[in-house]
């Protein structure tokens, strides 16, 4: 992680730092700017389209019939003040057009209209941050919320500003996180679940809110009833966010207190007894291993993903596989047992998260003798 020479305000010679993406939603008042230049995105866009496509239609005639980065940069060189954009984000166009049309292997892409998702990229450095709002291109944009120890924005990266589908304007940007210099000498496994979200190794279990489960269910049954879009929307947006916020509270939680944390992957057969929608569990679960993850490097510890096989039926204690334990899908509502070898009486979850987190250490310990 070699720093260039500019440090940002604040940051020390010798911090360690980590790079995340953070999403923030701006205020109204300057969404008329962006929308304009969403516009003017658009008509880059298309501009690229065209001449891509006129590339393809005279392929016999001209040896290139893909356009480079390079190529669509030079028909557009020159464009940025009649269109009001700068010529960074001209060139992010460029660059994502290319990307695009390679990753989906077509002649050209759609075009953007106004049904397009608003979408105005940028370079990083052309981004300026002064505590309290972005300026870009002459404008100041001012964050509804901010987080602290947060170095905005990273060098050398590039961002973007995005509308939503609900006409709202965010932006996405890459930003430096201190990291703490080392991390509390205490582990855990985890142990993801139906009944509860999440058990953890020490006991304590992870309960969703009420809203949680009732917000998600809504939003699956609006999905299958073929709901208006703008009211799926709704629904969608606002148990995102509520979701969002508990698990950035728990995740935070658990990144402070442990050093190590250990997640198990979930298993199918997990899944098989639930009448609900896999995506519903799916989501809240990638949300939390991810918020996990780097929420461990920024207290200076570590988060390790595991395979969980197992887990829920070995016995934690003496490590064997007793008659009584909890088999399969069919005793998947057995949420106590007793092994019959050591005479131990287990918590499922309790006993699976750590039998998650013993893996994760014997994995550690196999990774140090290599
Ligand atoms: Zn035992």
């Amino acid at each position: 992680m070699a720093r260039k020479k500019n440090l940002p305000f604040g940051f020390e010679e010798g911090e360690q730092y980590i790079t995340i993406v953070l999403k923030h939603r701006l205020r109204d008042k300057a969404a008329s700017s962006l929308n304009r230049q969403a516009r003017a995105v658009n008509y880059v866009w298309n501009y690229c389209n065209n001449a891509q496509k006129h590339a393809f239609d005279r392929r016999w005639l001209w040896k290139d019939k893909w356009l480079s980065y390079r190529q669509l940069h030079t028909l557009t060189t020159g464009a940025g003040p009649e269109l009001g954009l700068q010529a960074h984000t001209i060139q992010r166009i460029c660059d994502q057009y290319v990307r695009s049309r390679k990753a989906k292997k077509k002649r050209w892409l759609r075009y953007r209209g106004r049904k397009s998702l608003g979408w105005v990229p940028f370079a990083n450095d052309q981004v300026f941050f002064d505590g309290q709002a972005f300026t870009f291109n002459g404008v100041r944009y001012e964050p509804m919320h901010l987080r602290e120890n947060i170095f905005y924005p990273a060098y050398g990266m590039s961002g973007s500003f995005n509308r939503d589908s609900r006409g709202r304007w965010f932006i996405n940007v890459t930003v430096e996180m201190r990291v703490a210099a080392s991390a509390p000498n205490t582990k855990v496994g985890i142990d993801l679940g139906l009944d509860t979200l999440a058990c953890l190794s020490d006991g304590r279990e992870i309960e969703p809110p009420k809203f949680y489960r009732a917000n998600e269910e809504r939003l699956a049954t609006a999905q299958r009833a073929r709901k208006t879009p703008k009211r799926v929307c709704k629904i969608h947006a606002k148990a995102v966010n509520r979701r969002k916020d508990f698990l950035h509270k728990e995740s935070a939680r658990i990144a402070k207190e442990y050093g190590l944390i250990v997640v198990g992957n979930v298993s199918p057969s997990k899944l098989a007894k639930t009448t609900m929608a896999k995506s519903v569990f799916d989501a809240g679960w990638a949300d939390l291993k991810g918020m996990l993850s780097y929420k461990a490097l920024m207290h200076g510890g570590m988060c390790l993903e595991v395979n969980e096989a197992w887990s829920s039926q070995v016995c934690s204690v003496c490590g064997c596989l007793p008659a009584s334990r909890p088999k399969g899908i069919a005793d998947l509502g057995m949420r106590e047992w007793t092994c019959d070898e050591c005479g131990t009486a287990h918590r499922r979850d309790v006993n699976a998260a750590k039998n998650i987190l013993r893996i994760g250490l014997d994995t550690l310990a196999e990774g140090t003798r290599l």
